[in-house]
């Protein structure tokens, strides 16, 4: 069967961690679905790979986003009983810095604003029960242990085994070149083919700006390296039972994160820069780590978590989209006539959020609005007087 002249109730560019969500909450209710994707499922050249996401709810980039997460945790807990594993580990989540540090006091206004269940740590406390962290005089944590990781590649597979068991066609290794308004729909050209839908899902991760633009909101496109190191303390102490996954805030506009040893100790205990990384081009960007990438690593762990501060295993580049004020857009695309659905600019931390944006982008492909409250991530924020 020739794509040509094909008819789809939705096409969805992109099938990266929103659009392989998207695509399976398409699917769900019974929409016809295209899903088209340049590369491979569950590639490593974007946004959704490394094998761990943090999943937290006490959320210090804005509280905000706390109704969404409540939304997305039992999503997680039901795919994982749809596909027949579990993909939401808890191990619980330290948000750890100077008491007013961004980290430490957002934390606590979610905390605030949404009564969620928490405990705040000192340092004595800190040294007490997670001596693998040093804190400078000054620091203190706050503790969710309703918080864990789940593995990116294994929710996207996820997400496209059930879109697929719904009758999703997905293509991959089919790039999206173009798509414009076709009378009262869309049609989408990409490599092999092309298609018609009534509307569209763009969820193109880094390669956003030249699907959409309708979209007055200018995305960086941030190098981020994850580095796995082998730790010289041996691996006992990173057990997920005893080290939960964290985000330390080691100075102002500057923090690491990262989690317990997960799977086969020869991968090493993950870790990485939260802001450190150049800008790139999705396109064009180096791949490989340098030595002294990694010695800036070993650096700062030698002070903050020293029992980590040992050889590197491994150290691969992943992408962020960043917004400038580091918030999510999901919205309908202005000018597209209500037509395009876009999830982008995830800055970052979007991943524990795939299964709910799923299901606004499908509420927002089929309805053109959704009850969830995405105010505040509208694509207009930025448009002056
Ligand atoms: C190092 C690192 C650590 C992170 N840690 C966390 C964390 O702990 N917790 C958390 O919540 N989030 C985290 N994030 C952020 C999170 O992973 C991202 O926000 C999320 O994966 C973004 O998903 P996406 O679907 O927008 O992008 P992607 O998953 O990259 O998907 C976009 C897809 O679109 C495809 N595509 C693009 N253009 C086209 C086209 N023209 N035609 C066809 N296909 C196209 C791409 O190939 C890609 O597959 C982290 C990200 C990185 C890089």
């Amino acid at each position: 069967m020739s794509a040509e002249r094909q008819t789809y109730d939705v096409v969805v560019v992109g099938l990266g961690g929103m659009g392989s969500a998207a695509a399976r909450h398409l699917a769900r209710r019974g929409a016809a679905v295209l899903g088209v994707e340049q590369f491979t499922p569950a590639h490593a050249l974007g946004s959704s790979h490394g094998d761990t996401r943090i999943v937290r709810k006490a959320y210090f980039e804005h509280p905000d986003y706390v109704p969404l997460l409540r939304r997305a945790y039992p999503l997680w807990d039901e795919l994982g009983a749809e596909i027949g594993r579990p993909l939401f580990l808890r191990t619980g989540a330290l948000m750890i810095g100077a008491e007013d540090s961004a980290v430490v006091t957002g934390t606590l206004a979610s905390v605030a604003a949404w009564g969620l269940a928490h405990d705040v740590l000192d340092d004595g406390l800190m040294r007490h029960r997670y001596p693998q962290f040093s804190l400078r005089p000054g620091e203190i944590a706050v503790f969710e242990a309703d918080a864990g990781y789940v593995n990116p590649e294994d929710a996207v597979r996820a997400h496209l085994e059930l879109a697929r068991r719904d009758g999703a066609d997905l293509r991959f290794g089919a790039k999206v070149t173009a798509w414009r308004l076709d009378g009262d729909g869309v049609l989408v050209e990409f490599a092999g083919g092309r298609a018609r839908a009534r509307s569209l899902v763009l969820a193109a991760g880094a390669w956003t700006a030249p699907l959409a633009p309708g979209l007055d909101i200018a995305m960086r496109v941030g190098r981020r390296v994850m580095h796995y190191l082998n730790p010289p303390a041996g691996p006992a102490e990173f057990d997920p039972a005893r080290f939960p996954v964290y985000v330390f805030q080691t100075g102002p506009g500057d923090a690491i994160y990262g989690f317990p040893l997960v799977g086969d100790p020869a991968n090493g205990v993950k870790v990485g820069f939260h802001y450190r990384g150049a800008d790139v081009d999705p396109d064009t960007v180096d791949r490989e780590v340098s030595g002294a990438e990694r010695e800036e690593m070993r650096t700062v762990l030698a002070e903050r978590i020293p029992g980590l501060a040992g050889e590197h295993v491994d150290a691969r580049v992943c992408l962020y989209t960043l917004t400038p004020d580091e918030h999510f857009v999901i919205d309908l695309l202005p000018g597209s006539a209500g037509r395009v659905a876009l999830a982008a600019g995830f800055s970052g931390h979007g991943f524990k959020f795939t299964p709910v944006v799923g299901e606004i982008l499908a509420d927002l492909a089929l309805d053109g609005a959704t009850e969830h409250p995405i105010g505040f991530l509208a694509a207009d924020r930025f448009a002056g007087p």
